[in-house]
């Protein structure tokens, strides 16, 4: 099935509901956001664009970005939504990778990448684009479940980016779980685009298009905390996915002003580890309208779900230990813990963590060497290292490439991380491992102090030796004023371990 036939129905019985809003004002019902759709993948088709060929979409966050997105899939095209925080020629490697043969684009990200590209670009929402969209509609082009409907590029904290070949059948799974394992949808709610829409953001937008919700779009087009609480109030029930930094953030401006939150329904956070500490504080502020996932490009915000009652009910008896969870997993995969040798680890084990299912990818885009060592026998391999407890919650521990090995132990930076946290001094922590010729790896972390307060090495040493095992805590305190992240908000803890790798050379 093309994904796009959902917006076909939900346009032809609620044409007239709100469907994308630019702040407070609607730029489009469902009858026009699905008619504009439709005569701008009739523009794609009559200028080449065939069934299968990729179109890239290189633009910050704006309403028509669905428009793009619901056209190229309504041609039968593969949509290649490209990070806009990406540096222009790092954007101009991703549509080469993909074979794109056009692009969409905002403004100014235009202008940048017409420096570092002969490909067509389309500029969204000027005089041309209005005229595409007008055009004689196209007739959807039909779409098997194995066909590819977006070509997502993963974030790349190592290495150059892979495009993971996301199919119609994928969309589908991970859309049908939204509503199973995170929040039911209704025709009154909204979803917010306060992340990028080229990442789990936008494809959430897929069950908000069937079911009839609004699409707000924050007129700034990125995420600016106080914008959120305001827009929320303003339309009420919104729903939106955040990264566990936005949360944060989040938190840290309702709190300054005295706001509740109230017209926010689900807060959908993932995407990294969001630390005990802060989603506490978040529930405590905002109550229960948190829900966590945890997924990956590979199989694109599905592996496993914390619900609502999990993350705020602080009266059942497990509620901490399953809080440092990332809950269990969703309906449309198994969800198993590696023993390295094609085996799987009883409960309680930690192991590289792997999933079957129906949103897990084929593979990556041309990159056989690496989708031979990902997918294996049918089950992706995460690159995640953690553990099930016997009800099915399954713990993280950290990315495999992380964990650091001294003396032949294995050190899960996330725990001393999570112990550094609850220092009042500390504000952000990184814990990498750095070469010793003695342990293999020492443990070292980067502390960004908190506001007014100093990193005191002794201090923090006392912190960790009253809290943990005395070979887990940190060799060397790095006092640093901020963290390297990518454009998603990650940590690169490469560069720091590069940064240390050179220090000692
Ligand atoms: P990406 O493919 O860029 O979305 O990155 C996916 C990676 O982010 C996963 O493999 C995990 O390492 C991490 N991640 C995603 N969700 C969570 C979560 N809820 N908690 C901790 N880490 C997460």
């Amino acid at each position: 099935m093309n994904m796009a036939l959902w917006l076909d129905r939900t346009a032809r019985i609620m044409g007239d509901r709100p469907a994308l809003l630019l702040g407070r004002r609607q730029v489009a019902d469902y009858e026009s956001f699905a008619r504009r759709a439709a005569g701008l993948a009739a523009t794609l088709a009559r200028d080449g664009i065939a069934p299968g060929d990729r179109v890239g979409i290189f633009a910050k966050n704006v309403p028509d970005y669905l428009i793009c997105l619901y056209a190229i899939w309504r041609a039968g095209a593969v949509a290649v939504p490209v990070n806009a925080k990406l540096h222009p020629k790092e954007a101009a490697w991703i549509l080469s990778n993909a074979e794109a043969t056009s692009c969409f684009v905002t403004d100014s990200l235009g202008d940048d990448l017409a420096e570092v590209t002969d490909l067509p670009l389309t500029r969204i929402g000027d005089d041309p684009f209005e005229t595409a969209c007008a055009a004689q509609p196209l007739d959807l082009v039909p779409r098997g479940a194995g066909d590819l409907a977006w070509l997502f590029y993963t974030s790349g904290t190592t290495g150059k980016p892979k495009g993971v070949r996301i199919t119609h059948g994928m969309m589908a799974a991970t859309s049908l779980c939204y509503p199973l394992d995170v929040d039911p949808v209704r025709p009154e709610d909204a979803a917010l685009y306060a992340a990028p829409m080229s990442h789990g953001a936008g494809l959430y937008a897929a069950i908000h298009v069937r079911m009839g919700a609004a699409h707000i779009v924050p007129p700034s087009g990125g995420f600016d905390a106080s914008e959120i609480l305001d827009l929320s109030d303003s339309h009420g029930a919104t729903s939106m996915f955040l990264a566990p930094t936005m949360v944060r953030r989040l938190t840290d401006a309702a709190k300054a002003t005295d706001r509740r939150g109230t017209g926010i329904k689900t807060i959908v956070y993932g995407g990294g580890p969001m630390y005990r500490a802060d989603i506490e504080e978040a529930v405590d502020w905002f109550g229960p309208r948190f829900v966590q996932i945890y997924g990956q490009g590979e199989c694109p915000m599905a592996i496993s779900a914390l619900s609502r009652e999990e993350v705020a009910d602080r009266t059942h008896p497990r509620w901490a230990e399953r809080l440092a969870s990332v809950g269990r997993a969703q309906s449309l995969v198994e969800v198993a813990i590696s023993d390295g040798r094609g085996g799987h680890l009883p409960p309680g084990e930690t192991g590289e963590i792997m999933v079957r299912g129906a949103p897990v990818m084929p593979g990556y885009w041309r990159n056989e060497e690496a989708t031979a060592s990902t997918v294996v026998d049918g089950w992706l391999m995460t690159g995640d290292v953690g553990r099930l407890d016997a009800d099915g919650y399954l713990t993280l521990a950290d990315r495999s490439r992380d964990v650091i090995i001294s003396g032949g132990t294995n050190i899960y930076p996330r725990e001393v991380e999570e112990v550094l946290l609850t220092h009042p001094d500390v504000h952000e922590v990184s814990v990498v491992g750095r070469p010793s010729p003695e342990w293999g790896e020492d443990v070292v972390a980067f502390v960004v102090a908190a506001v007014g307060r100093t990193v005191d090495a002794a201090a923090l040493d006392a912190h960790c030796l009253d809290r943990m095992a005395r070979f887990k805590r940190p060799k060397a305190y790095i006092a640093v004023p901020d963290l390297p992240k990518n454009n998603y908000g990650k940590v690169l803890k490469t560069e720091l371990r590069e940064r240390l790798r050179e220090e000692g050379s």
